[in-house]
């Protein structure tokens, strides 16, 4: 599939509109767990780059991947930012221009592995890295757009009774169960996005 400028566009602006939808639902589930910044800093982040989407979108894939990473490590602030910034600056060393599905799910795990080592966490703490591991394998056995999407959402789901083992929820010990994770909500909500975008395009 090719991701042209015009699709680039669009996903950027599917991302942004789901953020506005639901930014204070992240902020509800970041007061229930932690300091209840995480709406605002989604918004703040992907506002700015829905301000910046025609310069990221007429770039090439790889260098606008970067440039929409380096728009949230600029904007986003809290543990999020530079986790998010770190996954699209990744995913835009990994791919090239026209990355084929193979290369998108490899390049999908590099970014994820980037994550984690950024975050000293790996998936089984509570935090956006449940969303991403369940997506990366699934993305891996080559499953649909819309299946990924489902994959994300009951994967945010499942961070409900997790115990947090990373962030400020962890501080909350035991408390941490029954809250779903804000972090993996998020990622849920933009994967979602850009499933929905891709669905029926490529399968
Ligand atoms: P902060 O905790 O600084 O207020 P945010 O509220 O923006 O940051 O983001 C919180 C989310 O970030 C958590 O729900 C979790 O998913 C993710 N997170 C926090 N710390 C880590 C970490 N060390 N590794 C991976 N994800 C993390
Ligand atoms: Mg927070």
């Amino acid at each position: 599939m090719q991701i042209d400028q015009a699709l680039r566009r669009q996903l950027i602006e599917a991302m942004a509109a789901t953020v506005e939808a639901h930014w204070q639902e992240l902020t509800e589930l970041d007061q229930a767990i932690g300091d209840g910044d995480h709406g605002t800093g989604m918004k703040r982040g992907f506002d700015a780059v829905l301000a910046d989407a025609d310069k990221l979108a007429e770039q090439p894939l790889p260098a606008g991947l970067r440039g929409l990473g380096q728009k949230l490590v600029m904007t986003m602030g809290g543990a999020s930012g530079p986790l998010y910034g770190t996954f699209f600056m990744e995913l835009g060393k990994a791919l090239d221009e026209n990355p084929d599905r193979t290369a998108f799910a490899a390049g999908f795990a590099r970014a994820m592995a980037a994550v984690g080592a950024r975050g000293k966490s790996e998936p089984g703490q509570k935090t956006l890295l449940d969303v991403l591991a369940p997506v990366s394998k699934a993305l891996a056995e080559n499953e649909t757009s819309a299946g990924i999407a489902r994959v994300a959402a009951e994967a945010a789901e499942a961070t409900v009774p997790m115990l947090a083992l990373r962030g400020r929820a962890a501080f909350l010990g035991p408390r941490s169960v029954g809250h779903m994770d804000p972090g993996a909500r998020s990622a849920s909500l933009i994967i979602g996005a850009v499933c929905a975008v891709l669905e029926g395009k490529s399968g």
